[in-house]
């Protein structure tokens, strides 16, 4: 004989209801079961929400009474035709009138105790058992719907009932022993319960798996099936982990600890009877029969050695921390068994308990629901050391989540709670308080409820992955971003397979536009997928979707030039987020930002990488920290820092005209548009500056000394064509100081230089031998001096500009910040 329980998320429609038919007309052929239902999907909710909203006077108890009655009757009249349906429906209709009229009651009287609470909760179960039973017997089979009131015991307490397991299996086995001779499937109404004078309780919440084990145990059946909506028990909940796996067998004890923590696919009790009676339970998908499922027994089969020190998460996403603390707790023995004691005369359940050794403190959570009582009855019983002092007042700390780690194989494995809590400080989830049994089976932490689903994915990623995740979400659209796209998709697949890491593209925006997808973009598509921004406007909005979103290991890329964007670093750094940014406008914006950036950053535990800033795919600022960290001395940097007038005093030492070269390079693409932009200088000096301050100096933009190739007379309004034709004006100077240098054995160069604290940008004249008079094209260099690298300094030389390359150099960056986080 078997248990069958069918959950309500299985009897949500007529259609279901007629599958869960299915089933059991499949199993019946095949050996008896007992049936046991839940209210059908939503009802006790609803149940729950007509009484408290009477209590409360709310006249719209009376629509959700009509959602009831509509609910249940047109799944009857779905179900049932003729004589039947008139049954069925006579039935459920005098059931509902009764709840109406108690309903009614509790709000005339405006209120709800938990007895009439439970008696309106009552009805879910009482109708779902006949509309199932009946449902078998227009099947042609032999059923009847039996209360659950005339089998199982409980104590008084009607929200929550404690069973008296001697005398429920005494009246089960008198009602249901000879189950093997009794005519027809029984089909018992779930979670609830009668206390000994008959009136009703319930099981608590989900109480109908209680229910089938209670049943099962005591009829001695061979499994215990529990069918639900989901493939079996995960290793977290699938519907918040999207990569949870199907865990094919758990220990009691395991799906104890996990259903204790929130698990909601099992109700915590109902592993105890079974275990006790040695009786496997099953969790099975009533919505796909294929599904294998798990199997609940003891932890000694083969199977259950697995290689993995974790079997499954779970959480509880409403939690309440009491605290109490004081200096009149140390060493005073007995604290701890009044809190107790206390708490558990007015039937407080403590979820969760900490104390640190100094006994200075003790944490507790409960639910919230009873927060105000327990504050009120601990401040009673301690009020004579709150008094005097000895105790502080009792702090509480609502929005709180519960995670708990749960595993057989934890116990004796050293790391898991170093891996645990790496993952979560890298992800900037702060745990308030931890607590682990010295059985070590299970380490459950509280932290605050938004980061519920973040930390559950990131634990479940570290602990039970191969493969780990790095969510990026990129600003800006143009060549920078395109390129760094199309460079991760070729490369993603490689990434995959070689390093276990996939970079996942959650977020692409402009000041126009934005494509979102928390499961990754198609990048091969992407530009279809951006949509008008219509809410969540400006750079401020983006970074409210991101932080929405709350993904782990989150990294933002910027690729635009925009000083708004550059301005958030702080705030994104201060949420956690890392960053990657080919933008110079942060770090070569105002000292302030610059300041900001850099006690954001170290404040978070987030990463910001700017390589491309400076020479863009070229590593000239990870080699200035390399050397920086590694103790060298850094006397001198000088350098080319721009491809354009790279490339103009390159061909300028070949002779030539001036005028002539800056227009060939305007008409080869070299200049930006108005070769201006390029001839002042400015874009290189912010390079030097980010240089200087990252050598530690402080440095604002104005401090960095920049002679402008424009002479002032052609600055400001003159079109570009007008400009360049009275360039002309300076290419006798130029020839002239080139020839005069190469006379002397020197050439001329537009190059920057810092030295003890100073940056100055100009023409200068340099060496024949210097490194960088043996520059060509347009290539970027950058000298470093140091005391290692004294007598032949150390040169990063290659293009410093161009799409490809910077996008590249974005893209190591996110490999890096992605090596450290995963
Ligand atoms: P039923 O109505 O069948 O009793 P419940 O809603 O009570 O269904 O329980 C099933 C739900 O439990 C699943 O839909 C799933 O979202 C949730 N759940 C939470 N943790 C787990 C887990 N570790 N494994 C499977 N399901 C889980
Ligand atoms: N119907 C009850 C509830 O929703 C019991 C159950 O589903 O197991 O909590
Ligand atoms: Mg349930």
């Amino acid at each position: 004989m078997k248990i069958y329980k069918f959950g309500g998320t299985s009897l949500g429609t007529a259609g279901r209801i007629k599958k869960v038919a299915d089933i059991l007309a499949g199993a019946t052929q095949k050996e008896k079961i007992v049936v046991v239902v839940s209210a059908i999907h939503r009802v006790t909710d609803l149940l729950l929400d007509s009484a408290t909203k009477a209590c409360i006077g709310e006249s719209s108890y009376r629509t959700t009474l009509e959602e009831l009655d509509h609910l249940h009757l047109s799944i009857a009249s779905e179900l049932f035709s003729g004589h039947l349906l008139d049954e069925v429906s006579a039935a459920i209709r005098a059931e509902l009138s009764y709840l109406n009229n108690i309903v009614q009651g509790v709000f005339l009287l405006r209120e709800l105790s938990e007895k009439s609470l439970a008696l309106v909760m009552s009805f879910g179960e009482r109708i779902s058992a006949r509309i199932v039973s009946a449902c078998l017997q227009e099947r042609g089979m032999a059923s009847f719907s039996l209360d659950a009131r005339e089998l199982i015991v409980t104590d008084a307490n009607y929200a929550d009932a404690m069973v008296d397991m001697h005398a429920s299996e005494l009246q089960i086995k008198k009602r249901l022993a000879s189950v093997s001779s009794i005519e027809g499937v029984p089909v018992v109404t779930g979670f609830i319960a009668a206390a000994p004078d008959g009136t009703v309780t319930t099981l608590g919440r989900g109480g109908s798996d209680y229910t089938a084990s209670i049943l099962g145990a005591a009829l001695s059946a061979s499994e215990i099936w529990i069918w639900t909506d989901v493939d079996g028990f995960f290793s977290a909940d699938p519907k918040r982990v999207r990569d949870a796996r199907i865990l094919p067998y758990i220990s009691y004890a395991e799906a104890m600890e996990l259903s204790h923590a929130g698990a909601r696919v099992l109700h915590p009790l109902a592993v105890q009877p079974a275990m006790k009676a040695g009786i496997p339970l099953l969790i099975k998908n009533s919505f796909n029969l294929a599904a294998q499922g798990t199997r609940i027994e003891k932890a000694t089969l083969p199977e259950l050695s697995r290689p993995l020190p974790v079997t499954g998460l779970s959480s509880i996403n409403n939690i309440v921390l009491l605290n109490m603390s004081g200096s009149g707790m140390v060493g005073v023995p007995g604290i701890a068994s009044r809190i107790f004691s206390c708490l558990a005369r007015h039937r407080i359940n403590i979820i969760f308990i900490s104390q640190a050794s100094s006994e200075q403190s003790i944490t507790l959570a409960i639910n919230p629901a009873q927060a105000a009582k327990a504050k009120k009855i601990l401040e009673e019983e301690f009020n004579g050391e709150i008094g005097s002092r000895q105790i502080d007042h009792l702090l509480i700390r609502r929005n709180l989540a519960m995670i708990a780690v749960v595993g057989n194989n934890m116990s004796g494995h050293p790391g898991v709670s170093a891996q645990l809590f790496e993952t979560l400080g890298k992800n900037g989830i702060n745990v308030i308080a931890v607590a682990q049994g010295a059985n070590e089976m299970n380490i459950s932490l509280v932290i605050e409820s938004h980061d519920e689903d973040k930390a559950l994915n990131c634990i479940h990623e570290s602990f039970f992955l191969s493969q780990r995740k790095v969510h990026l979400f990129i600003a800006g659209t143009g060549t920078i971003a395109k390129s760094l796209i199309s460079q991760i998709s070729a490369h993603r697949l490689n990434l995959q397979q070689d390093n276990d890491l996939d970079v996942v593209v959650c977020g692409m925006a402009n000041t126009r536009q934005i494509a979102l997808d928390d499961n990754g973009l198609d990048l091969d598509n992407w530009q279809e997928l951006l949509q008008p921004r219509v809410e969540h406007p400006g750079i401020e909005g983006y970074l409210q979707l991101i932080r929405e979103r709350n993904l782990h290991n989150t990294i933002f890329v910027d690729c635009t030039a925009s000083a708004k964007v550059a301005e958030i670093y702080p705030d994104l750094l201060l949420a956690n987020i890392s960053i990657v940014t080919a933008n110079k406008l942060g770090m070569a914006g105002p000292w302030p930002l610059y300041r900001s950036i850099r006690e954001a950053q170290r404040k978070s535990n987030a990463r910001f990488l700017c390589e491309t800033n400076v020479g863009a795919g070229l590593p000239i600022i990870n080699t200035l920290h390399d050397l920086k960290n590694s103790g060298d001395k850094i006397l001198s940097i000088e350098g080319v820092l721009s491809g354009t007038l790279s490339f103009i005093f390159n061909e300028l030492r070949k002779g030539g005209k001036f005028s002539d070269i800056v227009r060939r390079a305007q008409e080869a693409g070299y200049t930006e548009p108005d070769p201006r932009d390029d001839l002042s200088g400015a874009d290189f000096a912010r390079k030097f500056l980010i240089l200087g301050r990252e050598l530690g100096f402080t440095l604002e933009y104005g401090d960095v000394v920049c002679e402008s190739l424009v002479p002032p007379e052609y600055q400001g309004e003159m079109a570009v064509p007008e400009f360049l034709d009275r360039l002309s004006s300076v290419d006798a100077w130029y020839s002239e100081t080139a020839e005069k240098a190469a006379s002397e054995g020197m050439t001329i160069a537009y190059a920057g230089e810092i030295r003890e604290g100073k940056a100055t940008i100009g023409v200068k004249r340099v060496p024949l031998s210097s490194p960088i008079a043996g520059l060509s094209g347009s290539e970027n260099m950058v000298v470093f001096t140091t005391e290692r690298y004294r007598v032949t300094p150390l040169v990063v030389r290659g293009p410093g500009a161009g799409a490809e390359v910077t996008a590249g150099g974005v893209f190591a960056d996110i490999l890096r910040i992605a090596s450290y986080l995963v």
